[in-house]
């Protein structure tokens, strides 16, 4: 094989950073961080820098399709003729018999764009239902509602280079030390560089992150909208809020003010657990600063209050006038790859794509149109949980899981697997022979892993990358996006054939056309010029978007952002005598998700090796636990077993699990989200995985 180096995008978070892939004799990769990218200049984290091994590592791919017409049989290999017919068949059964419906696909933030397109437009466009949603939902649904509720539309205003230029990050349920490490690196030598640059981590947990702050506010779980509010109500008493903007720019500010009166700061501090100080001087150093960039990810947004705790955070840089400027500005840090990308085109059951909404009618008919198939539906479809509620109660027939393990990452696992043996029929398209959903699947399709197909990413500052396919899947794997076209094509849907991957982006862009997003004109070739591009693109001017809101024109109607004041009434299930600690699940530094690539490396494994429950040590002296001892964690909706881990970290109350592990070696006695309940952010439909009763005692 050539020797070749070929630039991309690391396929793990959505700090998106480049590397570049050389290929060595044997088939082998090796990946290096691109120094010329805008984003992490040559720089890797621990799981970007060993990208290459779970390339390498063909030991646990699916080679071939696989099949079997009953449960009880054991799968086959089979063509991909005769798994794609079938498949095509009992689909079209199901639709003719139950509805468009009875059928499903719930996809991944790790998709390409070309992937979720044309799911997207298979499913809404000619299957005729809304029901594709993706793990997305249990990442970023909360900021993408937040983020159209408060600026007319699912916008990022800002950009990366906005770090550099801030005095004042307020970081909220976020630990980026971890989870975004080379983002945070970007904020640590800042930091270092102007040590006046004032970081403030609100976190129930000593992360890594509040390490380097000025101010960790360590609240009690799930308080944060009230710490926003009462900061929210310290600027306005000490003059520190921007009332020009708020009377040009703004709606909903005497109401925000009066929600924001409601509590003293002495209340506040009460609830929040923390002392009244410490709310002070946070409102202390945002009035003092220049600029202002609120920061945040699933601790906010996986929350039955989660697009309530975005908006309450939000109103920060609304009240100061701190958005669409540089350094300042709202900034959700994006948990996958490719999450952005799925928003874009509307991969989630509730979105049409380019920001179109589905419940309006001209919206709908633009996208029917230029699709050519049949009417698009107004009825939302069904999110991530409510797929496998409907599969349990028989409402829905069929699902087809794709790039996701749904019996390690959705809430209350247990549950989930319930809903599979339900399930008339199941498809699992997917890279690795390991993820748990695979004994339930009639049809096994094997899909071509990261630098294996061509397609394009967007990652947490809008900016578009191209991915460049640098090797062959092995066995007879193919790209996702080929392999839904070719379904759709026995479906016997005509407009699903697509020379390259390039003709699949080439239409999404032009659907893009005359929206907030637009980047019609853009292709692969222009991607490459630029390196990465940030949408909107204006192709007269051949230039991207840095920053957007600069003009304080936003999407919303009256062009007014919208000052929201939710109430901050608490939905989640309360710990009481029989369940007493709080359970707060999140990412490690060196795993990925449900650990199918990390999970291969064996460097990675070196950091942190097992799930173990991060306790304190007074809550383990009272209930008599010593650290690496083996506890069992009980909720209401299962148990697990697993060390303890003592720490002076976390709020007594309080326990952490991480949320990668799943069924080892057949027993699901590590997997978190035995745990874990099925609330829901009522608009976002996200569930509360930072918050849910369990009780600690020794095994
Ligand atoms: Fe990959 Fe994210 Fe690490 Fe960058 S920070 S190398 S995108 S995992």
């Amino acid at each position: 094989m050539k020797e070749t180096e070929t630039t991309s995008t690391c396929c793990y978070c959505g700090v998106g950073c480049g590397v570049k892939i050389r290929t060595e004799k044997h088939g082998l990769i090796t990946v290096v961080g691109d120094e010329d990218h805008p984003v992490n200049q040559g720089k890797l984290c621990s799981k970007g820098m060993n990208l290459q091994y779970t390339v390498n590592d063909k030991s646990d791919r699916l080679l071939y399709p696989q099949m079997r017409y009953h449960r009880s049989m054991p799968v086959q290999r089979v063509s991909w003729d005769d798994a794609l017919t079938r498949t095509a068949a009992v689909f079209r059964t199901m639709i003719d018999k139950y509805g468009p419906e009875s059928v499903a696909f719930y996809a991944s933030g790790q998709c390409l764009t070309e992937e979720y397109y044309v799911i997207n437009k298979l499913i809404k466009g000619f299957i005729g239902s809304n029901n594709l949603d993706t793990n997305s939902r249990l990442c970023m649904s909360s900021a993408v509602a937040a983020y159209k509720m408060a600026l007319g539309e699912d916008s990022v205003p800002i950009c990366y280079d906005d770090i550099e230029l801030s005095d004042c990050l307020l970081i909220e349920g976020a630990n980026p030390a971890w989870c975004h490490p080379i983002l945070w690196r970007r904020v640590e030598a800042h930091k270092a560089e102007n040590p006046r640059t004032r970081i403030i981590v609100v976190d129930p947990r000593k992360t890594d992150s509040a390490a380097i702050a000025d101010l960790h506010l360590q609240i009690h779980p799930g308080t944060d909208i009230i710490l926003n509010y009462a900061i929210g109500r310290l600027l306005i008493e000490n003059g520190d809020i921007d009332h020009e903007f708020i009377k040009k720019h703004t709606e909903g500010f005497e109401a925000y003010e009066a929600r924001v009166m409601e509590r003293t700061i002495n209340e506040a501090a009460n609830i929040c657990r923390i002392a009244e100080d410490e709310i002070r001087q946070a409102a202390a150093y945002i009035g003092e600063s220049k600029t202002l960039l609120t920061m945040w990810t699933m601790g906010l947004n996986q929350s039955v209050k989660g697009v309530d705790k975005n908006l309450s955070l939000i109103n920060l840089n609304l009240i100061t006038g701190k958005i669409g400027k540089p350094g300042s500005g709202p900034f959700s840090l994006t948990g996958q790859p490719n999450a952005m990308g799925g928003r874009e085109v509307g991969g989630l059951a509730n979105l049409l794509p380019a920001h179109r909404d589905l419940k309006n009618e001209v919206h709908r008919q633009e996208v029917a149109d230029f699709w050519g198939g049949t009417i698009v539906s107004e009825k939302a479809g069904l999110t991530a949980t409510e797929m496998f509620d409907a599969l349990a109660d028989g409402r829905l027939k069929a699902i087809w899981i794709l790039c996701t393990n749904p019996l390690t990452s959705l809430p209350d696992t247990r549950k989930v697997e319930l809903a599979l043996e339900k399930a008339k029929f199941v498809v699992v398209q997917e890279i690795s022979n390991k993820p748990q959903t695979l004994a339930y699947a009639d049809v096994i399709l094997p899909a071509a892993a990261w630098a294996e197909k061509e397609g394009t990413m967007t990652n947490s500052e809008r900016r578009i990358s191209h991915l460049h396919k640098v090797i062959d899947p092995p066995g007879e794997a193919l790209p996702d996006a080929e392999i839904i076209c070719r379904f759709a094509k026995k479906m016997g849907f005509t407009s699903f054939d697509y020379p390259d991957p390039e003709s699949i982006y080439r239409e999404h862009t032009l659907l893009t056309a005359k929206t907030n997003i637009g980047i019609e004109g853009l292709n692969y070739t222009l991607i490459d010029q630029h390196k990465t591009v940030q949408w909107p693109y204006y192709k007269r001017r051949n230039q991207g978007t840095k920053r957007l809101f600069a003009d304080h024109n936003f999407h919303t109607p009256s062009r007014k952002a919208v000052i929201h004041s939710p109430d901050v009434n608490f939905q989640s299930e309360m710990p009481d005598r029989e369940f007493p600690f709080i359970l707060t699940t999140g990412r490690i530094r060196d795993h990925w998700h449900t650990m199918s690539k990390t999970g291969k490396v064996s460097k990675l494994k070196q950091h942190i090796n097992e799930s173990r429950l991060e306790i304190h040590p007074d809550d383990a002296t009272h209930i008599g636990i010593m650290d690496g001892q083996l506890v069992e964690v009980i909720s209401r909706r299962g148990n697990i077993r697993v060390k303890a881990n003592l720490s002076n970290g976390i709020k007594p109350g309080c326990v952490f699990l991480p949320m990668h592990w799943g069924k080892l070696g057949g027993s699901d006695l590590h997997r978190t989200n035995n745990l874990t309940n099925t609330l829901l952010d009522p608009i976002s439909k996200e569930p509360d995985f930072k918050f849910c009763a369990v009780q600690v005692t020794p095994y």
